[in-house]
């Protein structure tokens, strides 16, 4: 048996245990190392039974001297111990624990550790841990370990395994990490780590073990993000792209826009031009804001990649995001004699009948992916909302041409240098600036008193501009369950029947037919109805100018960048928007995090303040990312970023030399959240 020894093959208590670890996460052995404590019991102080004074957590160690089960007045079972050193004697007691008068015995040694309390007029230990026998204790006399656990899975048992795991395996764990940049960055070797984060002498040694692990794991993820990068450039070649002969169409088409392309859509055109034009593949992210015109962007990528003769696909999350994005690139690029076509879940129909090949650009959902979708010549693949899509789902795509290059895209506000550590592998273009004449969305929290003017203001709102108003309800889990369908339309029943009665309202929720959703936006979109009752599946990309009023209920259960996403499916059009974020929450640390949201209009920003208030985990909705690799670090430790950024750079081309580091990097799969 080693680390690697899976909770299955181990046997024993372990093949036993092995459904209730996976709800741990742990899967091997070494996961119990890994397995990383979220507090210290701290029973160091450790004191001569004479000495011990009433309210002090204490550990004292001697003798049991007697222990027995005895009934209360009240019928409560209670374990009563008597318990001897050199300087005295004192009871100990425990509830509805009968067990232990067979674990305990009269004669053993034992340390005990808890609270000196009083009861029945005399001074006793109250429901201690305890630990029999002489050896080193692990559970007691020291800075205990607690872990999270689950049913029949104790911190005290996690201990034991821990700790016995630990002693077995001491010997044999090597230290990966080269001694130079241990010596650069003061940390302690891998193995005082792991036994300072379990077992500490001192507060300060776990502390230094935490930094150790938490370099580790940033450290690692660099290295990964290098050398996936590296093998990007040096492993793959594909086709560039001719760029100056096409030059002048290209301009003409950004010059026939009924709008000037921002300086950041610029720039972002000319580097994705730049990767276009070279012999390796682009790998670029293009990171902006809802509304700050990435399509258009892409869509000038395509239009060059069909003068080179190349198709390009584009896809996107849902059906509604697909429809919508192939009515805007059908638009700009069929007056230029473009194919665009589109392939959904219920759009099959006309590229699967006639041959297959007939286009020059086609925009999805998943369904591109689909074995009798086809290219002839795939040259480029665009990626709407790329962290909708998983690693397969990006790998299958790009096999479908040779090398193709490759633009993923997304709103997701993500600070900087999150970016540059999860995407470490990719280029980065990002458009910090919104189109001219954007105004910003007056944003403004309402509280429950608010609830009913804010309701009246709409009205009226709606009455005299004509504009129209999304209602997004509460949001319930991270998939769109029929939970949440229900309390939609419980509320919609509600808006309509008790709210605006003299309005018309339309509702849309995931659980409907592609068609009924289309449908749905089809009248929204002409002005059939007025308000847009929806589930927050609207999140991503709707695009409907007339709209200037978002209203979100139960604003506190969303992420800061998530409701910029929500607000930014308006001000979309020159009119002035308005977001109004309902929440039932008196907290005042609630109330402050949404209070940003008035004053903040930026993204990144916004998320940058998410990631400090909440936690990355938060953000990312750990499920929905797996950035469960992350045990120790964290993505708001910025300086530990850059340090361990500026080591892997610097050992990157020398990795040969370090076979146990390859060695690791190799055996570990990064779940990186950029493409493959
Ligand atoms: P996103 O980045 O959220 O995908 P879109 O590409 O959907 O944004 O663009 C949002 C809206 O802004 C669209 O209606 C688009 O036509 C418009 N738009 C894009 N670029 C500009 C620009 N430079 N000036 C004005 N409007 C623009
Ligand atoms: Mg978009």
């Amino acid at each position: 048996m080693d680390l690697q020894t899976t909770i299955l093959e181990a046997g024993g208590i372990y093949k036993k245990y092995a459904s209730r670890l996976e709800k741990l996460n742990i899967k091997r052995l070494s996961d119990f190392l890994f397995h990383i404590p979220f507090r210290y019991d701290d029973y160091s102080l450790i004191s001569k039974i004479g000495n011990v004074q009433r309210g002090e957590v204490v550990t004292i160690q001697g003798t049991v001297v007697e222990i027995k089960n005895e009934l209360t007045k009240n019928w409560k079972r209670l374990q009563k111990a008597k318990v001897q050193d050199q300087t005295g004697s004192i009871d100990v007691i425990w509830f509805n624990q009968p067990y232990l008068v067979n674990v305990i015995r009269k004669g053993e040694n034992i340390s005990l550790s808890g609270k000196i309390d009083w009861y029945l007029h005399k001074i006793v230990l109250q429901s201690p841990e305890y630990e029999i026998g002489s050896s080193e204790t692990i559970h007691t006399g020291r800075l205990v370990p607690v872990y999270s656990e689950t049913r029949g899975v104790s911190s005290k048992w996690l201990r034991r395994q821990i700790y016995k795991i630990l002693q077995d395996n001491k010997q044999k764990m090597l230290e990966y990490i080269p001694s130079s940049i241990l010596k650069n960055n003061d940390l302690i070797s891998l193995i005082e780590a792991l036994e300072q984060i379990h077992f500490p002498k001192k507060l300060e040694y776990a502390e230094k073990a935490r930094k150790r692990l938490a370099f580790n794991e940033l450290f690692l993820i660099q290295l990964a993000a290098l050398q996936k990068r590296f093998e990007w450039q040096n492993k793959l070649t594909s086709q560039p792209l001719e760029i100056s002969r096409y030059k002048k169409q290209i301009e003409q088409f950004w010059e026939n826009l009924p709008f000037d392309l921002t300086n950041a859509q610029k720039k972002a055109v000319s580097d994705i031009f730049r990767d276009l034009g070279s012999t390796r593949p682009m790998n670029r992210l293009l990171e902006g804001d809802v509304g700050s015109g990435k399509t258009v962007v892409s869509a000038i990528a395509m239009y060059l990649s069909f003068f080179n003769g190349f198709q390009s696909v584009f896809m996107a999350p849902t059906e509604i995001l697909a429809q919508q994005h192939y009515n805007t690139i059908n638009n700009l690029l069929s007056p230029f004699n473009v194919r665009v076509e589109i392939v959904t879940g219920s759009k099959k129909g006309r590229i699967m009948n006639q041959e297959s090949n007939k286009f020059d650009i086609l925009v999805g959902t998943h369904a591109v992916l689909g074995k009798k979708i086809n290219f002839d010549k795939l040259g480029l693949v665009v990626i709407d909302e790329q962290q909708r899509f998983g690693v397969e789902q990006r790998a299958i795509i790009r096999q479908k041409g040779k090398n193709p290059h490759l633009l993923t895209m997304t709103a997701t506000p993500i600070p900087r240098t999150i970016a540059l550590t999860m995407y470490g592998d990719l280029d980065l273009s990002y458009l910090d600036e919104m189109p001219k004449g954007r105004k910003y969305i007056k944003t403004w929290l309402v509280n429950r008193e608010k609830r009913n003017s804010a309701y009246e203001w709409i009205e009226k709102q709606i009455n005299q501009t004509k504009s129209q108003a999304f209602i997004i309800c509460p949001f319930i889990e991270e998939s769109e369950s029929m939970q949440t369908v229900r309390a939609a339309t419980k509320e919609y029943g509600n808006l309509k029947k008790n709210i605006f009665p003299n309005l018309k309202l339309g509702m849309l929720h995931g659980k409907l037919k592609a068609k009924e959703k289309e449908k749905v936006l089809q009248d929204f979109r002409d002005k059939k109805t007025d308000i847009l009752v929806a589930t927050p599946v609207v999140e991503v990309g709707i695009d409907i100018p007339n709209a200037t009023i978002m209203l979100i209920e139960a604003s506190e259960r969303f992420g800061l960048a998530q409701l910029h996403q929500l607000r930014g499916r308006v001000g979309r059009g020159d009119k002035q928007s308005y977001c109004l974020l309902f929440t039932e929450s008196k907290s005042d640390q609630t109330i402050k995090r949404l209070k940003a949201m008035e004053t903040t209009h930026v993204g990144a920003e916004l998320a940058e303040l998410d990631l400090r208030l909440r936690g990355p985990g938060e953000i990312y909705g750990t499920s929905q990312h797996g950035n469960k690799q992350l045990k120790v670090a964290s993505f708001s430790d910025f300086a530990l970023i850059e340090k361990t950024k500026k080591e892997a750079e610097k050992i990157f081309p020398r990795l040969r030399s370090y076979p146990l580091l390859l060695e690791k990097l190799n055996s570990i799969t990064i779940k990186n959240i950029s493409p493959d």
